[in-house]
């Protein structure tokens, strides 16, 4: 077997087929939110706007967040210096678990490294440990999701996107007695469209099925206190387990599921990549309390922070631009087309300074290319205008529009 070969040959492909990923060198300007430095292959330099970061709402950079992180970390150095069982758990992890739990209105919250690690571990952990279970999976959740239920060996159905008709057809064929897990979440972050969660729940309780809510794309930015779309709708006591990520709206790095204290002890009892790894440090809990503290009481970034989205949408439709019509601060750009959108993301940021990365296959599905725009309180109306200029003089130079068309 020649390895080498092996591999590049794969690369080339992804290159060939234009989604070969090449990563922004971007060193962001903290207390200037949303410029960063670019720093290209040839070792230029200059400062860009970034459109596509998920810290949503700046929380990364607020005073308070930096203030909390670097009191801890003076505090107790940098890292946890251990699993949560063995040294690594310290009082900012305590708290936070129960700032989490409260935010959720939960019993009891438990802390992961990422939001990936917390839906891969819980759902791997439940779907494998509860007997006989099956589970079901929205045909868009994320990776994360689908790696766990995977690594469950679980039985597995995959219903339509939101149909709770699709999903009740499916319920009816699976024996009463067995466990069964509802998986989905409430924003679905590449289309920005919400779950039907109410109805989701009342399948539930009409099959007994437990209810896993990603709510990663909405806590901090929806619902009473940032507690997210379950909370908004009225339904968050109907969610089994809620799970989000600490990483977008709270602008800091890792995950967490929240429920009742007995399900949460037996992912903590159970979990291996909550149990055999390393604990997030002390000084990143503490930025996160910080955060969720912050968004806990203040409305104002998640009021702005619709009426941009808004904004935007509404500019680039004047353009005549396709952009998707959606209820949330999502805001995707479609294209349809790998190459095309590499192009479009490239001029983008060479000749206008904007800087938007392409999502493309796997993230969505062939044909559905698109730029995913996520505008901050802090993008203003000088920037949007500037953005919108340039994508309709990029639609054109490339003929976009014409090249679509002919291909479908
Ligand atoms: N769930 C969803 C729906 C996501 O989109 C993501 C990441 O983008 C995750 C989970 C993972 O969260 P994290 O970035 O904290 O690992």
């Amino acid at each position: 077997m020649d390895y080498q070969r092996f591999f590049q040959n794969s690369l080339d492909q992804l290159k060939n087929e234009g989604r070969y990923r090449i990563f922004a060198d971007l060193r962001r300007h903290c207390g200037d939110f949303p410029y960063a430095t670019y720093r290209a292959v040839d070792g230029s330099e200059k400062t860009v706007t970034v459109w596509c970061s998920n810290d949503y709402l700046g929380m990364g950079q607020h005073p308070d967040v930096i203030a909390a992180m670097t009191l801890a970390a003076r505090e107790m150095g940098a890292g946890a210096g251990g699993t949560r069982n063995i040294g690594g758990t310290s009082r900012y992890h305590n708290l936070l678990e129960q700032e989490l739990a409260s935010l959720h209105n939960k019993n009891a919250a438990l802390l992961f490294t990422s939001g990936y690690i917390a839906n891969e571990a819980s759902l791997m952990t439940l779907a494998s440990q509860l007997p006989d279970c099956v589970i079901l999976s929205d045909e868009k959740n994320h990776a994360s999701m689908i790696q766990g239920i995977r690594h469950s060996r679980a039985e597995k159905y995959v219903f339509q996107h939101n149909d709770v008709g699709h999903l009740e057809s499916l319920l009816k064929q699976i024996a009463p007695h067995r466990a069964k897990i509802i998986a989905f979440e409430s924003l679905y972050s590449m289309d920005g469209d919400f779950a039907p969660i109410a109805a989701i729940c009342n399948l539930a309780d009409r099959y007994n099925a437990l209810t896993y809510l990603d709510e990663v794309h909405a806590v901090g930015l929806y619902g009473p206190q940032g507690s997210g779309v379950a909370a908004r709708d009225g339904v968050m006591d109907r969610i089994d387990i809620i799970e989000g990520t600490l990483g977008k709206a709270f602008g800091v790095m890792g995950g967490y599921i929240a429920g009742s204290s007995a399900m949460v002890d037996f992912i903590r009892s159970h979990a291996p990549s909550f149990i055999f790894t390393t604990a997030m440090p002390p000084a990143l809990a503490a930025a996160a309390l910080a955060s969720i503290q912050h968004l806990r009481q203040s409305n104002t970034e998640r009021r702005q922070h619709q009426a941009k989205a808004h904004q935007l949408k509404a500019l680039l439709h004047a353009q005549g631009l396709p952009v998707k019509k959606t209820d949330s601060h999502i805001v995707p750009l479609m294209v349809g087309n790998a190459v095309l959108c590499k192009q479009v993301t490239d001029l983008l940021l060479l000749d206008y300074d904007c800087y938007v990365q392409p999502i493309n296959y796997p993230t969505v599905p062939r044909g559905s290319e698109r730029l995913r725009l996520t505008p901050s309180p802090f993008h203003d109306d000088g920037m949007m205008d500037k953005l919108c200029t340039a994508l309709a003089e990029i639609w054109q130079r490339l003929e976009i529009t014409e090249k679509i068309k002919k291909a479908a």
